[in-house]
C-alpha cells in the first residue's frame, strides 16, 4: 500500500495553504480535491477581500492561482474523495473513491461544508430543472427570467445581487422580517431595482410540468394571519448557509452539535493524535477564505512539529 507523510483532504483554501506549506517543508505529501475541486470559491463571483488583490479576484481564479503555487513547490494534487479514513490507529488508512487505499503518518482535514437545501421533496425532483444552490454556476441558464433565492444572509443576497444582473426579476424569500445579511449587502439588494423580498415566507413546494414554474409560499407561517400564495419563477436558488462535510469521518473525530469539527486546543489538532483540520470544516464562527488559508498553514505546521516529535519519539 502507497504510504504518504500527510494526507490533506479538500483542496479549498485550507487544503492548498496547507498543501504548500507541507510541501515546503519537505513532508511527503498528497492532497485529494474531493467532491468540489477548488472549493466553495470557484462558486462565488468577485472577491474583495481577500487581501493581495486591490482590485478583487474571481473566485474560480483565486483558487487556479493556489493550485498553481501548490504545484509549484511541490504539493501532489489528486483528483478523488476520500470515502472512508480509518483513524484507529497510525499509520492512517485512506480509501479512496471506495476503492484505492493509502497509508499516511498525518491527516488534515479540509473538507469545508456543502450548500444547505431545505428539505422538500421537491428540491429533489426538480434538481437541475430548476432547483440550484449556485447562482455564479447556473445563474447564466436564468437570462430575462424570474429566479427566487431563499435565505436573508450575506450569502443569499450576494446570489440575488448576482442574478438581477441576468434575471428579468428576482425574489427573495425571508423566513424573518428582516435580512440578517451585513449592511453592505443589504444595501447592494435594495439598490437593485429588480429585486423585491418576500419577508416572514417560506416555501411549501415548488410546481411545474417541465421544470420549476413556480413556488408555493406561506406568509406568517403558523399564527392567525397564516396565508398561502404562489408565484411564478423559473428558477429557485437556495442559499441558507451550509452544512460541515464530516460524515465521512464516521463519529472518529469529536465534532460539535452542528457536525463541524472540535479543536480542543490552541492548535489545529482535533480529537484524535496526528489529526488535524483546517478551514470551514472546522469553523463555524468566521467561515472566510483568508481565516481558511490561514488555518490551513497553522495545520501544516502543527503536522510538521508532529511528525518531527514521532521521529524522535
Ligand atoms: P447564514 O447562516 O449567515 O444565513 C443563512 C440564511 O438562511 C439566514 O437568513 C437564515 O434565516 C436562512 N435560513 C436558514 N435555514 C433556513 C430554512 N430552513 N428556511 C428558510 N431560511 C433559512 O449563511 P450564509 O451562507 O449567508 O453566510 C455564511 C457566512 O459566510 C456568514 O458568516 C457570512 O457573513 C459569510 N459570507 C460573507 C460574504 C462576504 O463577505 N462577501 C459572502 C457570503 C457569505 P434566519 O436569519 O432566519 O436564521
Amino acid at each position: 500500500m502507497e504510504h504518504i507523510q500527510c494526507l490533506i483532504i479538500g483542496s479549498g483554501p485550507a487544503g492548498y495553504t496547507a498543501s504548500i506549506y507541507c510541501a515546503r517543508a519537505n513532508v511527503k505529501v498528497v492532497q485529494y480535491a474531493g467532491i468540489l475541486p477548488g472549493g466553495q470559491l470557484t462558486q462565488t463571483t468577485t472577491i474583495e477581500n481577500y487581501p493581495g488583490f486591490p482590485d478583487g479576484v474571481e473566485g474560480f481564479d483565486l483558487m487556479e492561482l493556489m493550485r498553481k503555487q501548490a504545484e509549484n513547490v511541490g504539493g501532489e494534487l489528486r483528483q478523488g474523495i476520500v470515502t472512508k479514513i480509518d483513524l484507529s490507529h497510525r499509520p492512517f488508512v485512506a480509501t479512496i473513491d471506495d476503492k484505492d487505499q493509502l497509508e499516511a503518518d498525518a491527516v488534515i482535514v479540509a473538507t469545508g461544508a456543502s450548500a444547505r437545501y431545505l428539505g422538500l421533496p421537491d428540491e429533489q425532483k426538480y434538481a437541475g430543472m430548476g432547483v440550484s444552490a449556485c447562482a455564479t454556476c447556473d445563474g447564466f441558464f436564468y437570462r430575462k427570467k424570474v429566479v427566487a433565492v431563499v435565505g436573508g444572509g450575506d450569502t443569499a443576497c450576494e446570489e440575488a445581487s448576482y442574478l438581477s444582473h441576468l434575471a428579468k426579476k428576482v425574489y427573495m424569500i425571508v423566513r424573518k422580517p428582516y435580512l440578517r445579511a451585513s449592511a453592505a449587502m443589504q444595501e447592494r439588494v435594495n439598490a437593485a431595482e429588480n429585486i423585491e423580498i418576500l419577508y416572514n415566507t417560506n416555501t411549501v413546494g415548488l410546481f411545474g410540468d417541465n421544470g420549476v414554474e413556480g413556488a408555493h409560499l406561506v406568509r406568517f407561517k403558523d399564527t392567525d394571519k397564516q396565508e398561502f400564495y404562489d408565484i411564478a419563477i423559473d428558477g429557485f436558488f437556495l442559499a441558507i448557509g451550509h452544512t460541515p462535510n464530516t460524515a465521512f469521518l464516521d463519529g472518529q473525530v469529536a465534532l460539535d452539535e452542528q457536525g463541524y469539527i472540535k479543536l480542543p486546543g490552541t492548535t489545529q489538532a482535533t480529537s484524535v493524535e496526528g489529526v488535524y483540520a483546517a478551514g470551514d470544516v472546522a469553523d463555524p464562527r468566521y467561515r472566510q477564505a483568508v481565516v481558511a488559508a490561514g488555518t490551513g498553514a497553522c495545520a501544516a505546521l502543527d503536522v510538521e512539529k508532529f511528525l518531527a516529535n514521532q521521529r524522535h519519539a
